[in-house]
């Protein structure tokens, strides 16, 4: 048999192969126009396959071999590591954040009272567009239930079971200690965090600057200085069911929220409780909320991802598609070290989730310096805005995140190679729009209310 022709055949039966495979993960994830487009891939390349039997057999060799070349060379672009790297750059010295200015601390002041006095004495600057916000009824509030009773009752009480989780957070450890050397240490608690539930975890030095220089939510006094001397994070993540989050920004993403949220308190609660009984000092951080620590910083610093476009960590296997979990302490471990998956390069070329976003939140251009940290500014106000217009915590950028996709063999193999190709980032980002939309389509939940 002529080598061209072997070659060409060979390439025909790579890039159907892989077009099958598309339709059938497609029609297993329920993305129809996906699967729709990429059997007409498929069937549009058998015909001209079948179409090159057609011509003379001395011009056979020829086109096969013209495919082969143009394959090969597409297989160079998209394999061969072409990108710069680069992960979160810290360009200046970062200040402790005060807990009092995160959004939700903000919005749990009541009017007339001294807190609440006192806040905007000292930032008049947010008194403005807060008092325009508090004007929205709140997320969860009554005003949303209509919408769908049954589904906000349960976020009600996923966020209800939360707050009464807000004091197991801490204790004290027993006198005798246990426990190994720190790469024991790690490898058990990792062992343990995967029993419990986890779905990836890390570890990294408790950064002070990721701690929040003052009490501004949960039971401890508001105003409070924080003091967590503790030397280690361990950082985790849970899936986000991307069913729940596909009807995104309707009820069934802050029930999937709320149900992460109350999975993660209970595996940091549990993890922190043994490892005081190791004899070392821990405390477990929940939302509801009770975090000392900004998590998305320490998670990338624990190597679970990188920050995004859309302003919170993309993790290496499920993307945005995550809620995080963290324990401080004293116990000896050893750390893991950030990773470079590509997001950045591939965040300045995406825009997805701007072009996405109901409220104008995520910048589109270049990243700008906050605190320290070359990053794209989300606008929390107009972000946090919609979320009380829709009752939910939105998620919409999340969903239509190309990262998001499940964490299959297919879509693994996408974000491996989009992770040092320049190439191969400019054709998922293209490929994206054109199999699930430039506005990919929002589905009902699988709960069925
Ligand atoms: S949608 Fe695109 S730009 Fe936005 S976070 Fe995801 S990859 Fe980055
Ligand atoms: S959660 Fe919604 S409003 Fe907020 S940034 Fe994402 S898409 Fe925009």
């Amino acid at each position: 048999m002529n080598i061209w022709f072997f070659l060409g055949e060979l390439s025909f039966f790579v890039l159907l192969f892989f077009f099958f495979i598309f339709s059938i993960y497609s029609l297993i994830e329920r993305e129809k126009r996906a699967f729709w487009r990429s059997a007409f891939f498929f069937v549009v390349l058998a015909v001209i396959k079948f179409a090159f039997y057609l011509f003379e057999p001395r011009l056979r060799p020829w086109l096969f071999g013209v495919v082969f070349i143009l394959f090969l060379i597409g297989l160079i672009l998209l394999l061969v590591p072409s990108l710069k790297k680069s992960s979160v750059e810290i360009v200046g010295k970062q200040e402790r954040v005060d807990e009092r200015d995160v959004i939700f601390a903000r919005f749990d002041l009541v009017e007339g009272t001294e807190n609440f006095d006192d806040y905007y004495r000292r930032k008049p600057e947010y008194r403005k567009i807060d008092d325009k916000i508090r004007k929205i009824p709140d997320i969860l509030a009554p005003y949303h239930f209509e919408k769908n009773p049954a589904l906000f009752s349960l976020a009600t009480a996923e966020f209800d079971f939360l707050e009464h989780q807000l004091t197991q957070v801490q204790g004290e450890e027993f006198s005798e200690r246990a426990g190994g050397l720190p790469p024991e240490n790690t490898i058990l608690i990792k062992k343990i965090l995967k029993y419990l539930g986890s779905d990836l975890c890390g570890v990294c030095l408790l950064d002070s600057a990721f701690v929040y220089s003052h009490v501004g939510r949960g039971p401890e006094p508001y105003g409070q200085e924080i003091t967590l001397p503790h030397k280690y994070a361990v950082v985790f993540a849970l899936e986000m069911d991307l069913e729940m989050v596909a009807s995104a920004p309707k009820a069934p993403v802050i029930v999937e929220t709320g149900k992460k949220y109350v999975e993660a308190a209970k595996i940091s609660i549990t993890l922190a409780r043994f490892i005081r009984r190791l004899g070392y000092p821990a405390r477990a951080h929940i939302a509801g909320s009770n975090y000392q620590a900004m998590l998305p910083p320490l998670a990338w610093k624990a190597g679970l991802g990188e920050l995004g476009r859309l302003g919170i960590l993309i993790t290496a296997k499920y993307g945005p598609r995550a809620r995080l979990g963290l324990v401080t302490t004293d116990l000896p471990l050893v750390e893991d070290s950030p990773r470079t998956l590509g997001v950045q390069q591939f965040c300045q070329k995406c825009q997805k989730c701007a072009r996405n976003c109901p409220s104008r939140a995520i910048p589109y251009g270049d990243k700008s310096e906050e605190n320290g940290v070359m990053k794209w500014v989300l606008n929390r106000e107009e972000c946090y805005r919609f979320w009380r217009k829709a009752g939910t915590d939105c998620a919409l950028c999340i969903f239509v995140c190309p990262y998001s996709k499940p964490a299959n063999t297919f879509h693994n193999f996408i974000r491996k190679i989009t992770e040092s190709s320049s190439a191969a980032q400019n054709l998922s980002i293209r490929a994206d729009d054109l199999f699930y939309g430039r506005t990919p389509r929002r589905r009902a939940s699988p709960l069925g209310i």
